[in-house]
């Protein structure tokens, strides 16, 4: 019993919603009906694909309920003389037409998503292949039906199927991804699969995105006026210059937002069209959001690419264990600072530090123990040094602090302070930790690598000398300052 009052309570509100919302959104579409059986864009195909691939099999009674319903309305609208048994029928048949591309087409992206998880790009080309070729599918599907069904005779089949195949289309790939954001934020447990790529809706009505958008609508406004005044079917294609502002909201704006801006888009574009008298060039409009919206698919994939760039950046240039900079940032950034610092005419010291008999720790008390202590002398140096400082993990148990504007005896008195304070940190043995030190000042034409060597080698002095303290590298002639 808790199970199936878990069950009403979770999938059945959720299946009212979408019954609902199929039918207003097919209502939608038969407002912009251009010709018999074809819309200019027909969202019924987008909320249904967005629902097989977000609820899977649950989607299938609301959308079986939802087209019979709307079958006895198309009897009505075009004055067919069936029974009720008949519609029902027809309806079933006609659910069947479109659930089984639609169910595929869901099942397909879902799948791919899971198999390359790390390749957005390549799922956004799935949908892409297959999702003109599912509508394809379906439109012949419900023609066959149609006919079947007495409901459409079979010589308006060929006028019919190419406008009704391209409303389906452009509906699919214009709203497509916006229904999907939607049904997720609505549904949020099940979707997991959409994790990644933040298609969630986020804080929409930003400035810049709103901004944005009053270009888009312009471009459309601009366009479509044009073609309308000038009646010519040339001016007609300016509309394919929407792309550019759609490249761009898709290039600067979350995933949503780029949904949104394309699907405000296709939307103005689809009442326009017979509010201008521009039906005879419909199939141009519908090609063009297509186009609008196959490249803002792309664009989706561009703030995945960002921040996996960005966590990649982050992975290698942090010192996991320790959270200093790793190697490589601290090269980059040490490069940098040098060379800062020969344009101020300000010295800059390098300090290489290394603990002292760490692989006994390692041997001794264990790994995890030596993870400990590499952790504790990292913070003992970050409390001694400044914060325009830089601290990074060279390899193992060796240290690097880069330390601008401080000259060798500066360096050295920091370096003092670390060794102090490394000598008070215990391990779990109860042994004190020590380290050794390295210290060399920058000059003129010095590279990392010639600064690092010199402060390198008074480390090994310094290991050489008994450990636990810190050594100078030998001053060459043209120190700076
Ligand atoms: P010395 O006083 O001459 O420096 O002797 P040492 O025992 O410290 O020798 P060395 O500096 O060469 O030892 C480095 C050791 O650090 C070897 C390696 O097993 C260990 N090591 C390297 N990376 C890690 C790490 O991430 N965690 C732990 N626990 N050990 C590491
Ligand atoms: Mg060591």
């Amino acid at each position: 019993m808790p199970r199936l009052a878990r069950y009403l309570t979770g999938i059945v509100p959720t299946q009212l919603s979408l019954l609902v919302l199929w039918i207003a959104v097919w209502e939608l579409a038969g407002l912009m009906e251009y010709a018999n059986h074809a819309s200019v864009w027909y969202p019924p195909s987008a909320l249904s694909i967005a629902a097989f691939l977000l609820l899977g099999q649950r989607a299938i009674l609301p959308i079986t309920l939802a087209i019979v319903a709307v079958t006895f309305q198309t009897a009505t609208q075009y004055a067919l003389p069936h029974t009720t048994l008949q519609l029902i029928e027809a309806g079933l048949l006609n659910a069947a037409a479109h659930i089984l591309p639609y169910w595929l087409t869901g099942f397909v992206i879902r799948y791919q998503r899971i198999r390359y998880e790390h390749h957005f790009t390549l799922v956004i080309l799935t949908v892409l292949v297959i999702t003109p070729l599912m509508t394809l599918a379906a439109t012949g599907l419900t023609m066959l039906s149609l006919w079947f069904t007495d409901m459409l005779p079979f010589s308006d089949i060929a006028d019919t199927w190419l406008p009704f195949w391209i409303g389906d289309l452009t509906g699919a790939l214009a709203l497509g991804p916006m229904f999907l954001g939607v049904i997720s934020a609505v549904t949020s447990s099940s979707l997991h699969l959409l994790d990644d790529p933040v298609l969630r809706p986020q804080q929409l009505m930003s400035w810049h995105f709103s901004f944005r958008i009053l270009i888009s609508v312009s471009c459309i406004l601009a366009a479509m006026l044009l073609a309308s005044f000038f009646n010519n079917s040339h001016a007609v294609f300016a509309i394919f210059f929407l792309v550019i502002p759609h490249m761009w909201i898709a290039i600067t704006e979350p995933p949503f937002s780029n949904a949104t801006s394309v699907a405000i888009a296709s939307l103005l574009i689809a009442i326009l069209i017979p509010a201008l008298g521009l039906m005879e060039h419909a199939l141009v409009y519908q090609f063009a959001i297509c186009v609008v919206a196959a490249n803002s698919l792309f664009g989706l994939a561009i703030p995945t690419l960002l921040q996996h760039n960005r966590d990649l950046r982050q992975i290698v240039a942090t010192d996991s264990l320790t959270g200093v900079a790793s190697r490589e940032r601290l090269v980059r950034k040490a490069m940098a600072q040098l060379n800062r610092t020969k344009v101020q005419g300000i010295p800059l010291s390098a300090v290489v530090f290394d603990i002292d008999h760490f692989k006994q720790i390692n041997d001794q008390l264990g790994h995890s123990e030596g993870d400990k202590a590499l952790q504790q002398v990292t913070i003992a140096a970050q409390l001694c040094l400044r914060p325009c400082d830089l601290l990074g993990r060279f390899g193992g148990d060796e240290f690097v602090a880069i330390l601008p504007g401080a000259n060798q005896s500066q360096a050295e008195e920091i370096s003092e302070r670390i060794r102090s304070r490394v000598t008070q940190l215990m391990t779990s043995g109860g042994g004190h930790l020590s380290a050794s030190f390295g210290v060399a000042q920058s000059v003129t034409d010095d590279t990392f690598n010639s600064l690092f060597e010199r402060a390198d080698s008074a480390l090994y002095r310094a290991k050489q000398a008994g450990r636990n303290q810190v050594m100078l590298a030998p001053v060459p002639e043209q120190i700076i300052s």
